[in-house]
């Protein structure tokens, strides 16, 4: 008897609000890709989003969430990084919310925007039925580094740190919660996502997002919602950067004993789908080590 695998599900926004501590729900991704975790903090003055899902009918349903979270109060949005599946659906928050961005984000949305909409529309039927329609949505204001959002009761600490997973990560951390809201610099049993996509688009560094990964394990957050995959607390952000060490590691070795892109590449997608069998999206491995590689090479020249 073959085995049937089941479809895979469309990336549609499905799961109601969760929460996770005082004022702070999250919209669970129920592991289904191209879907992230939403954030909706809201606090006494002022709700806060923290990504859409992808296109205008995800972004709405997170808006009508919200609203009934918010319970009239008004709603601020931001977004982890520019990736579609986090911020394509900005536009139903149009009027209305008060959009922020960070500037390197922002000025990432301006020039990969349309060619990031053009190639999601190729992952099949479904990712471009939820991308029709889609406008890209400029902020109402941009920040540089930090920014701090005065809710009413609760603050909200948009950080950014320049190249990691993408030019402009953001996380956001509630202090007085300890909940950290990480994008997608951060998976849960899911494969470190790397948009090494030479010559066209080389906007990743590991050896930065290892750095920030540090950084964020020092802010010792109680509940860290990662961009995909479930919950957890700091151990979550460990594994991941264990994982991105172990990667960065293995590839320089095998660099250094002769081995080429490719090769280390293949070796390292069959070592790592081995060691972690239950992580999703295992073909990012490659793209991870070819990054590396790179890296390693231009040290070399
Ligand atoms: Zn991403």
């Amino acid at each position: 008897m073959s085995e049937v695998e089941a479809p895979p599900s469309a990336p549609i926004v499905v799961n109601d609000p969760v929460q996770v501590a005082d004022g702070v729900h999250v919209v669970p991704d129920g592991r289904v890709p191209l879907v992230p975790n939403v954030g909706i903090v809201v606090g006494s003055r002022a709700a806060l989003v923290v990504d859409t899902g992808m296109g205008p009918r995800n972004g709405a349903t997170v808006r009508g969430h919200a609203e009934q979270l918010a319970g009239g109060r008004p709603l601020l949005l931001t977004l982890t990084h520019f990736h579609p599946e986090h911020g394509y659906g900005a536009q139903a928050f149009e009027p209305g919310a008060f959009i922020v961005y960070n500037r390197a984000q922002r000025d990432e949305l301006r020039a990969k925007g349309t060619p990031y909409l053009e190639m999601f529309r190729t992952f099949g039927d479904g990712v471009a039925g939820e991308l029709e329609g889609v406008e890209l949505v400029e902020p109402h204001a941009v920040y540089d580094g930090a920014a701090d959002l005065e809710l009413g009761g609760t603050g909200a600490e948009l950080r950014t740190f320049g190249l990691a997973h993408t030019r402009g990560d953001q996380v956001v951390f509630l202090r007085e919660q300890r909940v950290l809201f990480t994008g997608d610099l951060v998976e849960s049993r899911c494969f470190a996502i790397f948009p090494w996509f030479p010559p066209d688009d080389v906007d990743v560094d590991g050896d930065r997002w290892i750095a920030v990964l540090e950084q964020l394990e020092a802010l010792e957050p109680e509940v860290v919602v990662p961009g995909h995959g479930e919950l957890g607390g700091v151990e979550v952000i460990t594994t991941a950067r264990e994982y991105l060490e172990g990667l960065r590691d293995d590839t320089r070795r095998l660099a250094a004993e002769g081995a080429s892109e490719d090769e280390t590449a293949a070796e390292l997608d069959r070592s790592l789908r081995a060691r972690h069998p239950d992580w999703a999206q295992p073909e990012w491995i490659a793209f991870g080590a070819r990054c590396f590689y790179a890296a390693y090479a231009r040290e070399r020249r």
